[in-house]
């Protein structure tokens, strides 16, 4: 005997993995029959619910693949604290056009200004876009790629990096890199250029000092800037500490002292 159609639907939904319209199919049968709804209609409505629970599940897998130290946005971020920054750039780059131009975006202030939250926000919008990302600072992916040197593997660790649409890097020129280092992330920095794949860094220290960034060595730091630069939207954001703003607001005796790191 033949399996009858309404099972053999059932089986093939499940078969060809889509769980969430297998999952549904009597309940939206049932509905798409006492609204009257159209074949095509009844199709396109379970599909939605697949679809929809798919683009969830990518952007859950994206943000956790991407290890922000923690989810900032751009809804949190308070523009009146920040009159310096050009609130229509951090809009325009918002929009994601930068991801398909392949333009970096590169963030420069004091610490507590923003420039941590400011990166990772747009490294949640590009993961909820549906496209993979990666968080580290520079010295944790110099340190990483200085093992990967020493375990032979470093043209693998490059190709890793070079995946994700975004990769964020964070606290460059916080702390000084070596000579090796230094060339390690030279290397990162050229070869997401020639795949025209976005960086988004921040950095303490004005590009006239770079020179140390990359281990003293000014032509190595100019070469890095002249790619970065190439295509980039650069925020300098010169305002006050958030952080310390905030303290004052609330009338803390420790105001100035310093204390609490960056992100
Ligand atoms: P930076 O990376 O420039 O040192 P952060 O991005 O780490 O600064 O900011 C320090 C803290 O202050 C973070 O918790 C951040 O979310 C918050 N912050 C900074 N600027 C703003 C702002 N304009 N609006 C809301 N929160 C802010
Ligand atoms: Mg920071």
């Amino acid at each position: 005997m033949s399996v009858p159609y309404e099972q053999r639907a059932v089986q093939g939904l499940e078969h060809l993995g889509l769980t969430v319209a297998h999952a549904h199919l009597d309940s939206v049968a049932q509905r798409a029959a006492a609204a009257g709804w159209s074949y095509t209609h009844f199709l396109g409505y379970l599909l939605d619910g697949e679809l929809a629970e798919r683009q969830r599940k990518r952007v859950e897998l994206n943000l956790m693949f991407a290890r922000f130290p923690v989810v900032k946005r751009l809804a949190e971020f308070d523009f009146a604290a920040q009159p310096g920054l050009d609130r229509r750039l951090v809009e325009e780059l918002a929009t994601g056009r930068f991801l398909s131009e392949g333009r970096n975006v590169v963030l420069l202030g004091p610490p507590g200004v923003g420039k941590t939250h400011l990166a990772i926000a747009l490294g949640v919008l590009t993961a909820e876009r549906g496209h993979r990302v990666y968080f580290t600072t520079a010295m944790d992916l110099a340190v990483k790629l200085t093992k990967a040197v020493d375990a032979n593997r470093l043209h693998r660790e490059l190709k890793v990096l070079m995946q994700p649409k975004v990769l964020v890097l964070d606290e460059v020129g916080y702390l000084s890199l070596d000579a090796v280092q230094a060339s390690l992330l030279f290397q990162v920095i050229c070869q997401r250029y020639q795949k025209e794949q976005p960086v988004v860094l921040t950095s303490n220290k004005p590009f006239a000092e770079w020179g140390q960034v990359f281990a003293d060595d000014a032509v190595l730091a100019a070469a890095a800037l002249d790619r970065l630069l190439h295509r980039a939207t650069v925020l300098n954001i010169r305002g006050e500490s958030y952080r310390l703003k905030e303290r004052r607001k609330a009338g803390s005796p420790q105001v100035g002292k310093g204390g609490d790191g960056d992100l």
